[in-house]
């Protein structure tokens, strides 16, 4: 079960516990008209979830009342989905459409009870009629046909006996309703289109509104989930089952948030344009973000299931930020698949002074993955090494080969360059090199002194291999269409290099190309003959440097996000093991904030540092932002024993900002002070008087000044130029030397100003 019990399971748990259910059951209740996407596995783990969670069942519905839209090969990429994702719904498999004449039945049951009627206004009059949202609407004439017209009419819709939009099924309720789902909501309308399944059995089909609460009643399904859009149609969900007075237990409605996520569309009409206009290569190209697009471009189910888990389920809408996504898959991936050496752009190098040929031991895994397993790789006098990884006019920090600067290769020996070869038009086409026999890596007793290394393969023995470069669909955060599409997102590389064993000995499926990413043998095109591997990850973000980052949309819950880089800087390297491990506990264990995590998890001494204050103190977010920023500032130059202060009174100052003592301006001031002085922060607060002011009768005459101060202002303010506040906030706050409470201020300046 995920760590943290979200409000559905809260409403579970207690329908359990008061004995109001005796055994839990959900559904998902996908339309078969396109392939599911990942918004569709945050619904899929959650009722699947709940289910196994409380020893529930867990029904799959295909709710297909359309038959425009409906087509069995959806039917079958929903059940592939949902299997892949790890989920069984046993003998529950339901389709609405087996329902069709009980719902039927329960149609003609309202009209006897006169809670429905026939009517016969056109689309136009039907919106027309049913007001707005300040105004109420009005009945149809048509809802005074008596019981035996509407019976009548009813009948021979189903028939077939009008053309579509001649009449349609109506719910009396109330035509007032300040809920515009209230005012007497289709029920039936007619289509002449066949349906995938009953074929011309049927001329009218059920609308959501009426279908959907009853296919939950039939099944027996206790919780009905369902996204937030569809509160208002509650109201409509419990009068129908509680109007045909059906036999208890009924089914209950809930909302949750919809999934959204940054750089990807969601909606099936919106991917189904995609497909339909050629956009990308069917359903499960893996640039969609279909669950079969996941798939096969190499994602596991268990970083889909993570991701879902992690943003948790909200009350709330929020757009989550693909990068979690990409986190969540790196993640998985990092802890299970061997690491192999792959060259996207091979440059020849002659290792002039080597002979032979040899095979070295080389570990698929890195120390700090839980799993064995090596290769041979071989080496000889001809190797490639990736064009980018040499330069003859380097940049600063430039660390791999160049004409004065060895590398090492990777699980191999150190090179230097000896000659750059070039073609006549002056395009470097070998590289001649020489090898330092005692350099091998294990038992390196060379004493040379390399700043990295880097993949290579032996150019006799290495595969040719095509690789697909898989990146973000869309350019734009938000993408509204195919104008928003990112040309980039698909770049192929024919001529790649692979290690020999990734293909004679496939360890396994996926794999980390050292320094490149993460890939999968693409499960459609991939042949030993012909290896074609698709990009899953890179290793590290290289979005969140291009963009600026926004702020994190609020997600349900905060979820660990690397740091964004800077764009002066060099990239951050990737993590390794044990900042890694560090930065998971960060995130994970204690709940911090992605940058915070990374600058921390970076620094050894700062990480030592805070994991001590931590002993001192409660609160990890409050002392993390300390020792991050403040801390490690004064650790620049100095060694933690130099400091005048310790983690203790850091740990102080932290709890001091947490009772609200003082405000985290302040905290900064009193952290100077300590940091030169070496004096307890309390008595630092106490000497300066620097204790928060929260008392409104303080505060309140201070921000009367600042209004009769700037009488201009206040006009503006008043006649609608609400951006302002900030203004009077900051005067107030200045006003007590960044001492008043900013909660209370705030408040306190917009209850004045409206006075
Ligand atoms: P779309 O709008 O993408 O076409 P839909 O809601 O029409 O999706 P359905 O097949 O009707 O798709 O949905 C099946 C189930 O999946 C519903 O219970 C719905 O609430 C849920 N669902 C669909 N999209 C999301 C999403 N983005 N986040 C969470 N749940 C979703
Ligand atoms: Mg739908």
């Amino acid at each position: 079960m995920s760590e943290k019990k979200d409000f559905l399971r809260a409403i579970v748990e207690a329908d359990l516990k008061a004995g109001r259910v005796k055994e839990v059951v959900t559904r998902f209740p996908p339309e078969p008209n396109g392939f599911p996407h990942i918004g569709h596995a945050k619904s899929i783990v959650l009722n699947f979830g709940v289910a196994r969670d409380y020893g529930g069942r867990c029904h799959l519905r295909m709710d297909d009342t359309n038959p425009e839209t409906e087509e069995m090969c959806y039917v079958e990429a929903i059940k592939d989905a949902v299997k892949w994702l790890g989920f069984d719904w046993g003998e529950h498999f339901y389709f609405t459409s087996d329902y069709f004449e009980r719902l039927y039945g329960y149609a003609v049951q309202l009209i006897k009870m006169g809670k429905a009627y026939v009517d016969s206004l056109n689309e136009e009059e039907i919106r027309k009629y049913r007001g707005t949202v300040t105004e109420p609407g009005r009945r149809s004439v048509y809802a005074k046909r008596s019981v035996e017209e509407n019976l009548d009419l009813f009948e021979r819709m189903r028939k077939g006996e009008f053309p579509e939009g001649a009449h349609v099924l109506r719910a009396r309720i109330d035509m007032a309703s300040p809920n515009m789902k209230m005012r007497d909501p289709l029920l039936y309308r007619i289509r002449h289109t066949p349906h995938y399944r009953t074929g011309k059995a049927w001329h009218i089909y059920p609308m959501y509104d009426f279908a959907h609460c009853l296919s939950d009643y039939i099944e027996g399904v206790t919780h009905s989930f369902c996204t937030l859009e569809f509160e208002n149609n509650r109201e409509v969900y419990d009068w129908i089952l509680d109007t045909l007075q059906v036999e208890p237990p009924r089914p209950h409605q809930y909302e949750f948030a919809r999934l959204n996520i940054t750089y990807t569309v969601m909606s099936k009409r919106k991917l189904l344009e995609l497909v339909k206009g050629g956009y990308v290569d069917g359903w499960d190209d893996p640039r969609m973000p279909t669950i079969a697009g996941y798939r096969r471009r190499g994602y596991t189910p268990e970083s889909i299931v993570n991701f879902c888990e992690m943003i948790g389920v909200a009350k709330a809408n929020s757009v989550v930020d693909v990068a979690q996504l990409e986190f969540a898959i790196r993640d998985d991936l990092n802890q299970k698949v061997p690491r192999v050496m792959c060259v996207l752009d091979p440059l020849k190098v002659t290792i002039v002074n080597y002979e032979g040929a040899e095979e070295l031991d080389a570990s698929y895994y890195p120390p700090d993955v839980a799993k064995e397993g090596s290769r041979k790789l071989p080496f000889s006098r001809e190797i490639y090494i990736d064009r980018e990884d040499f330069s003859e006019n380097p940049p600063k920090g430039y660390y791999r080969l160049t004409p004065d600067q060895p590398v090492r290769l990777k699980h191999a020996y150190i090179i230097a360059c000896e000659e750059v070869v070039k073609n006549e038009a002056g395009n470097i086409v070998e590289i001649k090199a020489r090898y330092f026999p005692n350099s091998k890596s294990g038992s390196d007793t060379s004493g040379i002194k390399v700043k990295s290394a880097i993949q290579w393969v032996d150019a006799a023995r290495g595969r040719r291999a095509e690789i697909r470069l898989y990146d973000r669909l869309f350019r734009v955060e938000n993408p509204q269409g195919v104008e928003d599409l990112n040309p980039d997102s698909l770049r192929i590389v024919k001529n790649a290099v692979v290690e020999p064993a990734v293909i004679e000995e496939m360890p396994d499926e996926r794999f980390q190309f050292e320094r490149i990413g993460y890939f999968y043998a693409d499960p459609v095109d991939y042949s030993d003959e012909a290896p074609v591997f698709n990009r899953i990850v890179s290793l590290k973000d290289s979005w969140a440097k291009k963009s600026k980052k926004p702020e994190t949309p609020k997600a349900a819950k905060e979820v660990p996000q690397r740091k964004p880089e800077t764009s002066k800087k060099e990239e951050m390297p990737p993590l390794t093991p044990e900042q890694q491990t560090r930065f998971e506990r960060f995130t994970k264990e204690l709940g911090l904030g992605g940058a915070v995590a990374d600058t921390l998890a970076r620094d050894e001494t700062l990480s030592e540092f805070f994991e001590k204050a931590l002993t001192f103190g409660e609160n990890p977010a409050t002392i993390a932002n300390l020792v991050a920023n403040e801390v490690a500032r004064e650790l620049k130059n100095k060694t933690p024993e130099a400091l005048p202060f310790g983690p203790e009174q850091v740990a102080r100052l932290a709890k001091m900002v947490d009772d609200e003592t003082i405000s985290t301006k302040i905290a900064k001031q009193v952290f100077e002070a300590m940091a030169k002085s070496g004096e307890n922060p309390e008595a630092i607060v106490e000497a300066k008087g620097l204790v928060q002011i929260s008392d409104p009768a303080v505060i309140g005459p201070i921000i009367d000044k600042v209004i009769a101060d700037n009488p201009e202002n206040v006009a503006k303010y008043r006649e609608g130029n609400k951006k302002l506040l900030g203004f009077f906030v900051g005067q107030a706050l200045k006003a007590t030397g960044g001492k008043a409470n900013p909660k209370v201020v705030n408040e306190l300046v917009a209850k004045k100003l409206e006075a």
